[in-house]
């Protein structure tokens, strides 16, 4: 029995007109308030009113299979997820479906046998999860905007759904670094999402997302290309593209399970916004642009919290650049990076082999012409080896190749530490003389970068090579082992 006025809100979510039928004549309306959702864009709008009137529904039973962007257990495991106070019963004609359910919900129903023939089992059901409450960690505030930023992504996260949300944090030189490790369902291959960590007084948190699993570029000092496995222990490079929910599913799964992020939906309390950069797995402009593009459009409709700046970073390619000119220069909010690590053709073609044949000189205007298009400069970065791209000629053939463009930004950051094989790694003092040189040449906007790297594993080449071999170790089996 209720021991409130208030009678039970139920929300039902299904498409099925005869089921919604049966169920209101089963859940008598002198006791429930029911409310029927026909399909997922009237439930959304539906939860979000009933968070905006703080007049919250107590159940919800959700069909499976309600519909094909979304299935109904993704949209259960949001409910719960933002919404808290909230209990979430899925509903299914199939046994099957319900035994493999693989997101973690309040009950199962089965449509058959425990609504049509037996509809005490719906009302027993109901009764006991009314009973007990759980406990929401988040204001109401909190909930609108998290619910609105997830509704802003899009519907079908199916592509993605996690099956395990491991979070790594540590807390570094630099400040705590977060790694929230997603499964992919399909093929129980892992991504590793790098919430970086900020510089005091910083107002942005930049994340790291992977665009494709494995790489075709296959950088020399690439550290994680080369560590997927099949299930004979045998070297994958690329897995495959992710798909523009993939992508997107990366940025609402680390909004979910970052401390630091949740923070950002908390009332006005903070000012900081985000920066997702493509520096995970893969070279976005090369391997999956059109994914990326999709995704960064969506990613950039949500308003809470705000994602400042996308970042592709890429080895170059002219046909991608030129189909970029063409198809993507209005995304909004993007800035590009050259990984061009040498202007030495021959050096070059040996760190990045897949970028054999590539103009310098062609990559380095078409990547002028997107900063003139955009108006944001296009940064050429180098990641320096001791005797490999730091030589006295590297400093006359970058002077020589940028002498029209004096002003433009170059980035000069240390070789992933153990990255090259043969190379002792580069010290500090070394990068940052290079860094003189090239200022004495006459370049005027030169900086250096310590790397996250060798903390973070954030960057392209070296994501997480750590997880990875121990992923492949495991024979991918979605365990990552701490470090
Ligand atoms: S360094 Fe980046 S572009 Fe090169 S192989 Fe590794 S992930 Fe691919």
């Amino acid at each position: 029995m209720h021991t409130t006025e208030r009678k039970p809100r139920i929300l039902i979510v299904d498409d099925d007109l005869a089921h919604f039928k049966m169920m209101r004549a089963v859940l008598k309306v002198e006791v429930y308030d029911i409310v029927c959702a026909h399909d997922l864009a009237s439930a959304n709008k539906l939860v979000l009113e009933s968070l905006e009137t703080n007049n919250r529904f107590d159940v919800a039973l959700v069909d499976y299979y309600i519909s094909e962007e979304e299935r109904g257990d993704v949209f259960a495991h949001r409910l719960i997820n933002i919404v808290g106070d909230i209990k979430v019963v899925i509903a299914t004609s199939d046994f099957v479906t319900a035994a493999e359910l693989t997101v973690d919900v309040d009950g199962k129903l089965i449509k058959t046998t425990d609504w049509l023939h037996s509809p005490d089992t719906l009302v027993e059901k109901l009764e006991s999860l009314l009973e007990w409450k759980r406990k929401s960690h988040y204001s109401v505030s909190h909930q609108i905007k998290r619910w609105i930023a997830t509704e802003s992504m899009g519907l079908g996260l199916i592509d993605l759904t996690f099956l395990t949300a491991e979070i790594i944090g540590k807390k570094g030189k630099h400040g705590r670094i977060e790694k929230i490790i997603g499964t992919r369902q399909s093929d129980r291959r892992s991504v590793v999402t790098v919430v970086y960590p900020e510089h005091p007084g910083d107002e942005v948190i930049p994340i790291s997302v992977h665009s494709t699993m494995g790489c075709t570029q296959r950088c020399k000092m690439c550290v994680h290309w080369h560590s997927h496995r099949d299930e004979n222990g045998l070297v994958v490079p690329f897995i495959g593209p992710l798909t523009a929910n993939e992508i997107v599913a990366q940025v609402y799964h680390s909004f979910n399970n970052s401390s630091r992020l949740l923070e950002l939906f908390e009332g006005n309390k903070s000012k900081k916004t985000i920066k997702v950069n493509f520096t995970g797995e893969g070279d976005v402009l090369c391997d999956n642009l059109d994914n990326a593009a999709t995704a960064i459009r969506r990613l950039s409709s949500i308003e809470y919290p705000w994602i400042s700046s996308f970042t592709i970073t890429s080895v170059g390619h002219a046909d991608r650049l030129r189909e970029y000119l063409d198809k993507y220069i209005d995304l909004p909010r993007v800035t590009h990076y050259w990984s061009a690590n040498s202007l030495d053709p021959a050096k070059r073609d040996w760190l990045m082999p897949a970028s054999k044949g590539q103009s310098l000189e062609e990559l380095r205007d078409l990547h002028h012409e997107i900063s003139v298009k955009t108006g944001r400069p296009v940064t050429t970065s180098f990641a320096l080896f001791p005797g490999v791209n730091d030589r006295d000629e590297d400093v006359a053939l970058t002077a020589e190749f940028f002498k029209d463009w004096l002003d433009v930004p170059i980035k000069l950051m240390p070789g992933c530490p153990g990255s090259l094989k043969g190379y002792r790694d580069i010290t500090t003092a070394e990068v940052k003389a290079f860094q003189r040189k090239l200022f004495a040449a006459g370049l005027r906007n030169v900086r250096f970068r310590k790397i996250y790297g060798t903390s973070a594993y954030a960057g392209c080449g070296t994501t997480q090579p750590v997880f990875l071999v121990g992923l492949s170790k495991l024979g991918q089996r979605g365990v990552a082992r701490r470090y």
